[in-house]
């Protein structure tokens, strides 16, 4: 079998620096250590994180002292105040191109901006964005939801969770405008949530089977099998290679695999591994084509 790797696959700058600083605090804190939800969401990521000592709380309140970490998918300002006001010490993760989210939304919450919020209600990011212009953030996913959006004679905003699909992003873009003409438009989809879609979709349509590697938890890569999919009937998602199965590869011999960009690189090699094993079980020598990506680095957040 053929089996290509995408140009941007994997752990995104923001995932590796919010790896880096939950390691760094589990090394250096002396007290108990917890994070809020999950560092990130991919489940090896965050089990690896409990065997050093820090267990994941949905509630800060369940916290009595000690350090508190932040994922990189950020909070509301309340729940910030509320460790401050238990004496915690907080260390944020949260990544800078989602605290650019949040300044944006404040801004235009204080000049009175409706905004409109492309995002999964229960997704730790968006509910995080909305605890940062509260009354003025109605969030929507679906189209059949824009008609239930708030009309107003006064400005209003879309901005997006960063995660989204960028062609599901300009769909919806193209209905807003015309219930909303004078929209702002903020397109928030962060650059390696852009690169990781673009550059699957680049091979997608010439693959037999896409495996996107990454947890169900995980928004991004969901999105990036969804994206997958639209060109590559047999596009599946994988937590880890042992759930790749002989029989997706029946009588198929292009492969193309991507990850999410909270899935750390052991996961993708380990996928790699299983498929040259499946494709010598079929007696096909296997080879694999990657395409070679430019160090990703953070895009100038003002
Ligand atoms: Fe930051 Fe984007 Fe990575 Fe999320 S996917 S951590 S927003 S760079």
């Amino acid at each position: 079998m053929e089996i290509f790797l995408t140009e941007y696959a994997g752990v995104c700058v923001g995932v590796k620096r919010a790896i880096k600083m939950a390691h760094r605090t589990a090394e250096e804190s002396s007290g108990p250590i917890f994070v809020l939800h999950e560092i990130v969401h991919n489940t090896h990521v965050v089990n690896d994180l409990a065997n050093r000592g820090v267990h994941s709380v949905d509630d800060v309140s369940e916290v009595q002292g000690g350090t508190l970490i932040i994922s990189a998918h950020g909070v509301s300002p309340s729940v910030i105040d509320e460790a401050k006001s238990r004496n915690l010490d907080v260390v944020d993760t949260t990544c800078p191109l989602v605290s650019k989210i949040h300044r944006i939304v404040k801004a235009l919450a204080d000049k009175n901006y409706t905004i409109l919020l492309l995002g999964e209600k229960s997704h730790d990011e968006v509910m995080g964005v909305q605890g940062h212009a509260e009354d003025h953030i109605h969030i929507f996913h679906r189209k059949e939801e824009i008609s239930g959006l708030p009309l107003t004679n006064g400005p209003v905003a879309l901005v997006s969770q960063t995660t989204q699909s960028i062609k599901y992003f300009d769909e919806i873009l193209e209905l807003l405008l015309k219930r909303y003409p004078q929209l702002e438009v903020h397109n928030t989809i962060c650059d390696a949530t852009e690169k990781r879609q673009t550059s699957a979709l680049a091979i997608a349509g010439n693959m037999d089977v896409m495996i996107t590697v990454g947890s169900m938890s995980s928004a991004n890569s969901r999105r990036l099998q969804e994206v997958s999919g639209g060109l590559c009937a047999a596009s599946y998602l994988v937590d880890q290679a042992s759930e790749v199965q002989a029989e997706w590869f029946s009588g198929r011999e292009r492969v193309g695999v991507t990850a999410g960009a909270s899935t750390p690189d052991y996961l993708i090699e380990d996928v790699i591994e299983k498929l040259k094993e499946i494709s010598l079980q079929k007696g096909v020598a296997p080879s694999v084509i990657r395409n070679e990506s430019a160090e990703e680095e953070f895009i100038e957040v003002h």
